[in-house]
């Protein structure tokens, strides 16, 4: 029994793991584990509290996928619902879909009996005016709003200071073989409305195959969907390469496309077996992990990986 994610994980991971402890399932524990960083207000990356698009409105990504199953459940540009990992998970396990997006799956949230709820809270809001009144976002068209994105992105890995620049990763291991894959966030900060990134994205920022393992990214989405980055993951791994080999490589991948918004790229992954690894494009930052002899949550550096070509 593994749990395993972004360092931003770290709130959730005993809930995931008490889950685990208990005989529940990897899905359970992943979704348990997001939900309780969906609800961190502090964590302007993911769920309440996460940063708003370029107007104001804050819009969630999430993504749940079934290692057992290969059924995977997506969301995106959610507005006004805490938990779009749940979301994800009831579009996976009650609807014949796999992604729904904006109204539809605030439509279906409300279906389901989720409670809408005011996703800006008062320090985001700050932030994010902060950022308008520096002349990084706000303006009305696209090349300008681009010019803008540039700017902001730039200015990510001072602010995140060697830790994931957004969004949660989890990755789990059940007691009877199971291994589930979850991604949330609230994407980038000042994005355009209706950009939707790779955490809702099966494949590119989230894949999991029990025959295989499992793998999900944070950092420059539009990159992992290029490179469809979590399921090369899987494929490496299926090629025949360990953890350390498959991430390595999808990483490198990267190198083959120009980028000039290239900002982060960060991978975690996790095996069948229960062994696990994690990379980063950046040279400090860190992921966590626990397994059934962990009496806390565990942290380990990622293995750096640089990704030149990315920048163009
Ligand atoms: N991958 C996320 C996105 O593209 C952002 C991040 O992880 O920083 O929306």
């Amino acid at each position: 029994m593994n749990i395993i994610g972004s360092s931003n994980a770290r709130v959730g991971l005993p809930i995931g793991m008490a889950v685990l402890r208990k005989g529940g399932s990897a899905l359970d524990a992943v979704e348990l584990a997001i939900r309780a960083v969906e609800s961190n207000p502090l964590d302007h990356t993911v769920g309440l509290g996460g940063l708003p698009n370029l107007l104001g409105t804050v819009e969630l990504d999430a993504s749940i996928m079934d290692g057992s199953t290969r059924t995977a459940g997506a969301v995106g540009g959610v507005r006004r619902f805490e938990h779009p990992i749940s979301i994800a998970r009831r579009v996976m396990q009650d609807l014949p879909h796999a992604f729904l997006v904006g109204e539809g799956a605030e439509r279906f949230a409300l279906e389901c009996g989720f409670e809408e709820t005011d996703l800006l809270t008062a320090e985001a809001q700050e932030i994010y005016q902060r950022g308008l009144r520096d002349g990084k976002a706000g303006a009305p068209h696209a090349s300008a709003v681009l010019r803008a994105m540039v700017g902001r992105l730039a200015m990510q890995p001072e602010r995140a200071s060697g830790k994931d620049a957004g969004t949660v990763n989890v990755l789990a291991l059940d007691g009877h073989g199971h291994l589930a894959a979850g991604v949330s966030t609230s994407g980038f900060a000042w994005k355009y409305p209706g950009r939707v990134g790779d955490s809702a994205v099966i494949g590119a920022g989230n894949y999991c195959d029990n025959r295989y393992g499992a793998a999900a990214c944070t950092g420059r989405g539009e990159m992992a969907i290029r490179a469809a980055t979590a399921h090369s993951i899987v494929m490496y791994l299926r090629a025949g390469d360990g953890p350390d080999g498959a991430g390595r490589r999808a990483m490198e991948d990267l190198n083959d496309l120009e980028d000039p918004y290239f900002s982060a790229m960060n991978c975690v992954v996790l095996t069948p077996e229960g062994h696990h690894a994690a990379f980063s494009s950046e040279e400090t930052a860190m992921y966590v992990f626990m397994d059934e002899s962990s009496v806390e949550v565990q942290e380990a550096p990622r293995t750096f990986v640089r990704v030149a070509a990315g920048r163009a």
